[in-house]
């Protein structure tokens, strides 16, 4: 539960390098999963996805990463996978990734987080490169990948200035043995961790909560959730606000909300400070966070 008197702080996941005001933290994402890279967003965390670009498999099938199903794209429908994944042990994508934060952190940015930079599912990669690599390991199948997937997260801490985090899929039980995220060892190198929790919409919500309250507790460093604002309607902002309070009264070191761009972040502020009836409701049922969130809010929109 609550430690002491720490405040949540709110924040934003932007596709613009552009703050907007009322919020606390800004991550924004320079290198995104279709393979695309932007120069640093000085003063944000710069979120860099690691192993996945469409635009690199596109050039080069033969960097995805693969299993006897087939490769780890997401035309691939024998596994269910959001995006296309290289192989985390392909040196050269490595170094070329590795490259990129160094250069990240010659401006001054607040810091990193990575985001998908583990193996595709429990089935990947059996490329004749990570065949050998496992073998000459001497350790099982899941602890190899662990040891790949911690080894690499390493290496990028070394590069980052400012503060470190990784994302993850939110699989809290099966993380280790199904990527190779072994949030034990992570935990030693990482600042926060960031979970997302994702969805078109939080009309049901209870798994929301369900899912920070298990990482607030197996993760061993602090923990900031995000949660999708990326919709308009007045049932779906509701919805999406009530999650908000619930979350926030998890120990949290923030809340995040993903969004189109900076007027869809202060609509969302907007709506919330003219709610008078979803304000009493915070009060009434006492959820100080996100009561004391919205007052900032009123004080600006
Ligand atoms: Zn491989």
């Amino acid at each position: 539960m609550r430690a002491g008197d720490k405040t949540v702080k709110i924040g934003l996941v932007t596709y613009t390098p552009e703050k907007v005001e009322g919020f606390d933290l800004h991550v924004y994402y320079s290198k995104s999963a279709d393979g695309q890279t932007h120069p640093s967003a000085g003063g944000m965390q710069n979120d860099v996805t690691c192993f996945c670009d469409a635009s690199a498999i596109r050039e080069d099938p033969s960097i995805a990463a693969i299993s006897k199903k087939g490769p780890a794209l997401r035309k691939n429908r024998r596994f269910n996978l959001p995006f296309d994944y290289v192989c985390p042990t392909n040196n050269q994508y490595q170094s070329k990734v590795l490259e990129y934060i160094k250069t990240l952190n010659r401006e001054r940015i607040k810091g990193v987080t990575l985001n998908l930079y583990h193996f595709p599912e429990e089935e990947f990669c059996v490329c004749p490169r990570c065949v050998s690599l496992w073998q000459q390991s001497g350790l099982n199948w899941t602890n190899w990948r662990a040891k790949t997937i911690t080894g690499f997260i390493e290496e990028a801490r070394k590069m980052v200035n400012g503060e470190f985090a990784v994302e993850m899929f939110p699989d809290p039980l099966l993380a280790r043995e199904r990527f190779g995220i072994d949030f034990e060892q992570i935990a030693n190198f990482v600042d926060y961790f960031h979970v997302p929790l994702s969805s078109r919409d939080y009309l049901t919500n209870y798994w929301v909560d369900l899912l920070t309250r298990d990482f607030v507790k197996i993760l061993k460093k602090p923990v900031v959730v995000e949660l999708s604002a990326e919709m308009l309607s007045d049932e779906k902002t509701e919805a999406l606000l009530k999650t908000m309070a619930y979350v926030s009264r998890h120990d949290l070191k923030g809340l995040l909300l993903l969004v189109h761009d900076s007027e869809n972040a202060r609509q969302v502020c907007r709506y919330a400070v003219r709610n008078r009836e979803f304000r009493d409701w915070l009060e009434k049922f006492g959820f100080e966070e996100m009561s004391r969130i919205v007052n900032y809010w009123t004080t600006l929109y």
